[in-house]
């Protein structure tokens, strides 16, 4: 069986969704995780459903039994992250899996990326663990701009500490599609994949595609790491939120989301959707 963590999230469930799209049978597929209820119309369709809480061992042993192939999506508690994906790996081992699938950050083994060291702990992890791996190192998704283009709606701006930098975001859903081929495919032994779109966008055309989809004029203003802090902690975020969000800002201003390699579209065997038609899709389902 093929087993899905974080399939309660967002991009899990987009995973299992492709799978039987792809026409992966339902009764081999195992959708993982804690919020089970969240799953039950995937049950409805016949696919098996897991409780599996990192943080909870025997959960995660019993999710991963008799699987073959097992999706580890990268957990969201950001800290706690590099303990709960060795839970999963060593269970993974333990259950006697042929392959481990992870979704990781690009170049997570050598990127400043703020978010980078909880990857590349777990790739580390993940090569000692002697399983065969693959590494999916996702780009940054288009949905993560969807609240600066919604914003946009308001304010006419799009405000940021990004300079000229500029970012190959793809949609959830490409991330997820090629997540599925690789899962339900051979030939990905140890492979590392760096996943992204096409085409990496800089915030002037953010701000021109939020323009066009608002039907209103939105500019984009950029603005120093300090002048970005100082607004973003008067609009009440606390100070460590403030510290990542302008870390991350100065990470895509420096290049570090912007690589275009092109192995997502070859996954996929298409282009990779265009940022307006992503946040179109997105702001549909808003
Ligand atoms: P979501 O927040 O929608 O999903 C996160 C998933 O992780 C949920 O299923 C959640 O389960 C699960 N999870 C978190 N903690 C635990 C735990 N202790 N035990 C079991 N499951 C847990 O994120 P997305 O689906 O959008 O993205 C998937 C991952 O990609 C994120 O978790 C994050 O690591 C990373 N990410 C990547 C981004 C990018 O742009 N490339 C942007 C944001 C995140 P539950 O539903 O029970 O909470």
């Amino acid at each position: 069986s093929i087993v899905v963590t974080g399939a309660t999230g967002h991009l899990g469930r987009l995973v299992v969704t492709h799978l039987l799209a792809d026409g992966v049978p339902a009764g081999s597929i195992v959708a993982a995780g804690r919020r089970t209820e969240a799953l039950a119309d995937l049950a409805e369709r016949g696919v098996r459903v897991a409780r599996l809480d990192y943080g909870q061992p025997e959960t995660v042993a019993a999710a991963l039994e008799g699987a073959e192939t097992v999706l580890l999506i990268s957990g969201s508690e950001v800290g706690q992250r590099v303990e709960q994906h060795r839970a999963v790996i060593e269970a993974a081992k333990g259950a006697g899996v042929r392959r481990l699938v992870y979704t990781s950050a690009p170049q997570a083994d050598t990127s400043p990326l703020v978010l980078a060291p909880e990857h590349r702990a777990t790739e580390e992890i993940l090569r000692g663990s002697g399983l065969v791996f693959t590494i999916l190192r996702n780009g940054w998704y288009t949905e993560n701009y969807l609240g600066d283009v919604q914003r946009a709606g308001e304010t006419g701006e799009i405000v940021g500490a990004y300079g000229d930098g500029r970012v190959a975001s793809a949609p959830r859903d490409d991330f997820a599609a090629a997540a599925a081929v690789v899962l339900r495919t051979e030939g990905h032994d140890d492979a590392v994949y760096e996943l992204s779109g096409d085409e990496a966008w800089g915030f002037d055309e953010l701000a021109a595609a939020a323009s066009e989809l608002l039907g209103r004029p939105v500019a984009y203003r950029a603005v120093s790491s300090a002048q970005r802090a100082a607004d973003l902690a008067a609009a009440g975020l606390d100070e460590g939120t403030v510290g990542f969000v302008v870390a991350l800002e100065e990470n895509t201003r420096d290049g570090l989301l912007a690589a275009t390699p092109g192995d997502l579209a070859r996954l996929l065997g298409r282009p990779t959707t265009p940022l307006v038609d992503a946040l179109r899709a997105a702001l549909a389902q808003a």
